[in-house]
């Protein structure tokens, strides 16, 4: 009614970096260069191949630090926190409180699987010998088949008498998908049957309830899962807008209340700001949840249009109620009245006029959820899911005409757009 549209923005950013060596090291798990860290295993990652670093010798530093963190990415999946703060020292040395933190928050996410290899390593004199090494870490929450998830994290090490010591951890960079909360939050965790849930110590109390809200929108998104396999857990954090800032980067200027994150190859991470979601907590997460069904098993390049990756997880959170209250449905009507062109044009229109004009973004998550909504209510879900499959791998009009049989533009387009005007009147 009078309230405010709130934008869920789904766009997912990709936790591969951008330029040559370093994105050919990030997605091969296993490449040539390094060492790398193996522990537990999915079907994302193969374990390693590359043998166990031994006894490196006392001057090989690069060779200690590989050791080093290969007994740190073990020593993390055993439990065994001395020997995983030992990387810094006894007790964890300068970065202890570094490293709890994330022993912490990773254990309670319920971590089965951790990998870290040395990316690149580079030795620096000044003001005394230290060697600043970006280790490109895998890990992997929840079950064993679960999801590995990639990022890339600063380090500092510095030799010594007792061995070479790390002295510091940055927090990962933008670039690369921006902090996970695990990296600079002490996390609260509560894990569902299909829901790994967290928070920030804000919202600590309210977990059961934020983990309850989750396991049943996990239950909803699970009905619209896109290929043959469900995702083997979600991973929801729900932050305090600073949290919500922080976590996974800075996502600009828009008003994002949820984000679903693309962190590896397979995995993707969901984000909720719950202050900022307020009474449409619900929808934002069925949404979040109903992108990492649908778009878990494409690639990155697998994309569909906007109007329907959207509007699938529209509608996902929409959840059956009547369309006559669905809450764009004010903008849509503005934008359909002053849009001309065919019903097809519309569609594959809005999404790239997005910009600067708030009801514009709210009219197009719109137009995306009325037609999801008459494809769904004329061809079936399972027809849908197939066109949704189709069309990300190919183009709406070749998937609109292969599944159902019909023109795209005269056929079904038109009856959306159509359908769309109906219920906006
Ligand atoms: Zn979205």
């Amino acid at each position: 009614m009078g309230r405010r549209g709130w934008l869920v923005v789904g766009v997912l950013l990709l936790a591969v970096l951008v330029g040559g060596v370093v994105a050919v090291a990030v997605v091969v798990p296993s490449g040539p260069r390094g060492v790398l860290a193996a522990v537990g295993s999915a079907r994302t990652t193969p374990p390693s191949t590359v043998p166990t670093p031994s006894s490196p010798g006392p001057d090989d530093v690069p060779g200690q630090i590989a050791y080093a963190l290969e007994a740190q990415a073990r020593a993390l999946v055993a439990g065994d926190r001395a020997a995983f703060l030992a990387a810094g020292g006894p007790g964890g040395g300068p970065v202890a409180a570094e490293l709890n933190r994330r022993f912490d928050a990773l254990r309670a996410l319920g971590v089965t699987g951790y990998q870290q290899r040395i990316l690149t390593s580079e030795r620096r004199d000044s003001p005394t010998e230290h060697w600043y090494v970006l280790i490109a870490t895998k890990y992997c929450l929840g079950p064993p088949a679960c999801d590995y998830a990639d990022v890339q994290v600063g380090s500092y090490w510095t030799p010594g008498p007792d061995g070479v010591r790390l002295t510091g951890l940055l927090k990962s960079p933008l670039f690369g998908g921006g902090p996970r909360p695990w990296e600079v939050s002490a996390l609260h965790v509560r894990r569902g049957p299909r829901v790994i849930a967290a928070s920030g110590p804000a919202y600590a109390g309210r977990l059961p309830d934020l983990s309850a809200r989750a396991e049943r929108a996990a239950a909803i998104a699970d009905g619209f899962v896109v290929g043959s396999v469900n995702p083997p857990v979600y991973v929801v954090f729900f932050g305090s807008p600073a949290e919500a800032k922080e976590w996974f980067g800075d996502y600009g200027k828009e008003h994002t209340l949820g984000r679903a994150v693309r962190t590896g190859t397979v995995a993707i991470e969901v984000l909720v700001d719950v202050e900022g979601a307020g009474p449409d907590l619900d929808n934002v997460v069925m949404h979040e949840l109903g992108h990492v069904a649908t778009l878990r098993d494409l690639t990155q390049s697998q994309r569909p249009e906007g109007w329907l990756a959207e509007g699938v997880a529209e509608y996902i959170g929409n959840n059956g109620r009547p369309i006559s209250q669905y809450q764009r449905r004010a903008n849509v009507r503005r934008y359909l009245a002053q849009t001309t062109g065919s019903a097809h044009s519309i569609l594959t229109g809005t999404f790239p006029q997005l910009g600067k004009e708030t009801w514009k973004v709210d009219a197009a998550y719109g137009i995306g959820f009325y037609c999801v909504h008459r494809l769904i209510e004329r061809f079936g879900r399972p027809a849908f899911l197939t066109f949704f499959a189709a069309a990300a791998t190919g183009s709406v009009l070749g998937a609109g005409e292969k599944t159902f049989k019909l023109n795209w533009p005269d056929d079904v387009a038109e009856d959306c757009i159509a359908f769309a005007r109906n219920a906006v009147r």
